[in-house]
């Protein structure tokens, strides 16, 4: 036997995205109601980087599962285009709704599109926030293979250092498909003196497209195994979910053995997927069956 194992229980949340037409906005609450008979910690609401939109979607959406549901939110939070004052407006309806959670992100920077000059990181933002609004509880991205705009490691854990100095109370991770980056990266996070509890985000994969198009357009490193599951059942869309959740449910269980302070299912709107893994796995959260 190794060493003492942490008895703390981690914790599993999920994220969902505000849907974008009227058929995706009845199913939200299905899904909503679905996701709530899983005793989630708490559910996280994506914001577009479009500032114009956050009212309609992200507030109003976190506002409902707050309130109608009784389940913790984190609402996103990306602020490269938006000014002090907008800012400051949504944390103001955000505190009307009771939504108390954050994550207060940077947010994609378009090169035809410049950025507004009031928040230049995700920490300038953080430290808004605690300056104007203390009592929100504030998490943070990070990743464990390298935010795509660093130029390596230590720059990019040192930056990472900055936004929990700044009062970043928790860190979710990009999603990741091989563990031992995570852990490379959590040890490099102890020696930086990064400290806070870090969820790992982990995407399930279950079906054709969202597999092509995490190939073309994520920057997570593939492993072997992972691969060979995308070719062997590309045209087996039910072999092809069964062993893209057994996969995401294998990586969650050798996480939580390794004392994962939480994992973030990224379950893209899907209930029976956030099910399937929690039925597999409730007892590693301490969670009854329903
Ligand atoms: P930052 O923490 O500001 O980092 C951005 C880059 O700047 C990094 O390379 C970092 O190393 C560097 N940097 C940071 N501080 C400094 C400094 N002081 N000096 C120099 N360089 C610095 N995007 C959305 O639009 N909407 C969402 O809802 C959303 N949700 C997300 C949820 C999670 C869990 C994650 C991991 C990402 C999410 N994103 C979302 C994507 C995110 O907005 C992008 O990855 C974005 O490019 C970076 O945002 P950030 O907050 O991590 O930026």
């Amino acid at each position: 036997m190794g060493s003492p194992s942490n008895d703390a229980v981690p914790s599993l949340s999920f994220e969902i995205f505000p849907p974008n037409t009227q058929a995706g906005a009845e199913k939200i609450v299905e899904t909503l109601a679905e996701l709530q008979g899983l005793s989630p910690s708490f559910i996280s609401v994506t914001c577009s980087n479009q500032p114009q939109s956050i009212e309609t979607t992200t507030i109003k959406l976190a506002g409902y599962i707050t309130n109608q549901l009784q389940i913790p939110t984190i609402a996103h939070l990306p602020a490269a285009y938006l000014s002090k004052q907008q800012v400051h407006t949504i944390l103001e309806k955000l505190q009307e709704l009771g939504v108390q959670r954050l994550l207060a992100l940077r947010g994609d920077i378009f090169p035809d599109n410049p950025p507004k000059t009031d928040f230049h990181y995700a920490s300038e933002l953080i430290t808004y926030i605690k300056k104007q609004a203390p009592q929100f509880e504030i998490s943070g991205a990070c990743y464990p293979e390298i935010h795509p705009d660093s130029l390596n490691r230590v720059t990019d854990v040192k930056n990472l250092k900055k936004k929990t100095d700044a009062g970043c109370d928790r860190l979710i991770t990009q999603l990741f498909f091989d563990n031992e980056i995570f852990y490379r990266f959590q040890e490099h996070c102890a020696l930086a003196d990064i400290d806070v509890p870090i969820l790992a985000g982990i995407m399930p994969i279950t079906n054709r497209n969202q597999a092509l198009r995490l190939i073309k357009t994520s920057d997570a490193k593939l492993p072997r195994k992972f691969l060979a599951i995308l070719e062997k059942y590309e045209h087996n869309p039910v072999a092809l979910r069964d062993a893209g959740l057994a996969y995401a449910i294998d990586q969650i269980i050798d996480l939580v053995t390794q004392d994962v302070a939480g994992i973030h299912l990224y379950t893209m709107n899907h209930a029976s997927t956030a099910r399937s893994i929690y039925q597999a796995t409730r007892s590693l959260f301490g969670l009854q069956a329903v």
